[in-house]
């Protein structure tokens, strides 16, 4: 957690090394223009530094072209689709699945054809600088690209992460779709293996089920592993009712590509699987290679402090995917702020205040963190599941409810099926984490983070009406099966 005490650098040894005075170009060279380091780069800019951005491939990163947008795009026609199909009345009029042309229009136009025009529109006109190319440091505050080098007091990397193919004999050559050829497809493969039963797999199993794939997903453990247990079941029981072949336990031990363009996976069993395509979704690491870092004697496996510094410089930050504290969009923008301004009030000696829950510390990213599964049923949690809080030592006690059993829920789909989960930290009587699990719960996560973060005391909470007919009156009967402090 966070240095519990403000933080003034007057008096700091300064930016040694870095360069000064006339051989600055800018106040903060930012590299990579992913939406984390777009975000960065604005809330320095907005601060009054001269900022440039360095970017390689598309300005709006994977979030914007490969990952988050697109793939969302791809789920949610099959989810209107479901969602009518399951209220009578309306479920009537459905009579067939989705339009895969369409979707993958629908698709393509969030991600703009795949071209950031608007988006290098977006940062002139926030007064920042555009530099295309590949960006490596060279010495504090110094950067190259190309034959170009760039001088200045700070340096932000938001080099975002790189996908991990797993080693198993034959995948690389077999030519699998990473998540950037699944979100970026213009065909649906008749056969599909995804191979991983994380979040990337699980909403991309879903997506091509929907289009009409035959999908077997392959997870070495249960789904959803950082989740609360009772999630990824009610995924995996989801997928099945999409015709998945969900197979836990299940690895390849090989892989092969066909001239005819068959896949074949071997399974660790023996049994031998046909598809037309393999999705590997089995993680990503921080993109930390290539940057030269270990040259300036910066470790790659470097830490970040509060305000997002990379530990021993006083002139790096990471923020975003590259920091390795975080992997979603969301959070990265909330580190981008803090450490934005951060380096702002560094560069213009005033004061850092980097104490926990302080303006220029990503605190949340340790206590509240939130996050969406787009699966059917979604998943939406925050903060802790209560095995984690069990390992770190609080003394928790977790609350259950039956969303079916809940007015709001039933109007919304028939047969309502989903559940809740509140942690609750007993010795200071304040919520440490929540799950909803269900049809159309991915709002409802918010409440649980400004709970979380405001720790508000479980008996306020029971002053927080949520209206009739509503999900959120899961709010109410988590509070009743928990009962009333002191009472
Ligand atoms: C399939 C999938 C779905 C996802 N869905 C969601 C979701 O729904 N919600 C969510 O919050 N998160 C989601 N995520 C995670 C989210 O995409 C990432 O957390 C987010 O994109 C990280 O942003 P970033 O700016 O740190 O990195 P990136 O978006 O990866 O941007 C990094 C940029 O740096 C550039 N770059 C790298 N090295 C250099 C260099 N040396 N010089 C110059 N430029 C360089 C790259 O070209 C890239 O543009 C998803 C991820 C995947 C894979």
């Amino acid at each position: 957690m966070g240095a519990s005490t403000s933080e003034s650098d007057q008096g700091e040894s300064g930016l040694g090394g870095t360069p000064q005075g006339d051989d600055v170009d800018y106040d903060l060279i930012v590299v990579g223009g992913g939406a984390v380091g777009e975000n960065v780069a604005d809330y320095a800019t907005r601060r009054g530094l001269r900022t440039v951005i360095v970017e390689k491939d598309l300005v709006g990163g994977e979030c914007s072209y490969w990952a988050c947008m697109p793939s969302k795009a791809l789920l949610r026609s099959g989810h209107a689709l479901r969602a009518a199909s399951r209220v009578a009345g309306a479920k009537e009029a459905v009579d067939g699945g989705v339009d895969p042309d369409a979707v993958f229009a629908r698709r393509t136009s969030f991600t703009s054809s795949w071209d950031d025009s608007g988006q290098e529109t977006w940062v002139e006109s926030a007064g920042i600088d555009l530099v295309r190319g590949t960006a490596r440091l060279v010495g504090p505050g110094r950067v190259e690209v190309g034959d170009r080098l760039l001088c200045a007091r700070a340096v932000a990397l938001a080099t975002g992460s790189v996908p991990v193919l797993p080693r198993i004999p034959g995948l690389e050559s077999a030519k699998p779709w990473g998540t950037r050829e699944a979100t970026s497809a213009a065909s649906v493969p008749p056969r599909l293996v995804v191979l991983g039963g994380g979040v990337a797999g699980c909403e991309l199993a879903t997506a091509f089920a929907t289009l009409g794939s035959r999908v077997t997903l392959l997870s070495r453990s249960t789904l959803l592993g950082r989740e609360e247990d009772f999630a990824g079941e009610a995924v995996e029981e989801g997928l099945r009712g999409l015709g998945v072949d969900v197979r836990i336990g299940a690895a390849p031990a090989s892989v092969d590509r066909a001239d005819d363009g068959t896949v074949t996976v071997t399974l660790e069993n023996g049994e031998v699987l046909e598809a037309d395509e393999i999705l590997v979704a089995t993680g990503r690491r921080p993109a930390r290679a290539g940057l030269g870092l270990s040259d300036l004697g910066i470790d790659e496996g470097f830490e970040v402090d509060e305000t997002m510094r990379v530990v021993g410089t006083d002139w790096l930050y990471a923020v975003g995917d590259v920091a390795g504290r975080t992997a979603t969009t969301h959070q990265g923008k909330y580190e981008a702020r803090a450490a934005g301004e951060a380096i702002a009030a560094r560069l213009r000696g005033e004061e850092v205040r980097a104490e926990a829950w302080g303006d220029h510390a990503a605190t949340a990213d340790h206590a509240a963190q939130p996050n969406v599964v787009f699966t059917d049923p979604e998943v939406a949690s925050v903060g802790l599941t209560e095995a984690r809080a069990r390992e770190e030592g609080l003394d928790v006690r977790a609350v259950d409810v039956d969303l079916g059993a809940i007015a709001g829920a039933s109007l919304q789909a028939d047969d309502y099926a989903g559940r809740a989960r509140m942690v609750v930290d007993e010795s200071r009587g304040v919520i440490v984490g929540a799950t909803f699990v269900g049809q159309d719960v991915a709002e409802l996560v918010h409440a649980a983070t400004i709970a979380i973060v405001g720790e508000v005391p479980i008996g306020r909470l029971w002053h927080a009406v949520p209206s009739y007919p509503t999900i959120s009156e899961a709010w109410l009967r988590l509070l009743e099966a928990y009962g009333r402090p002191g009472l």
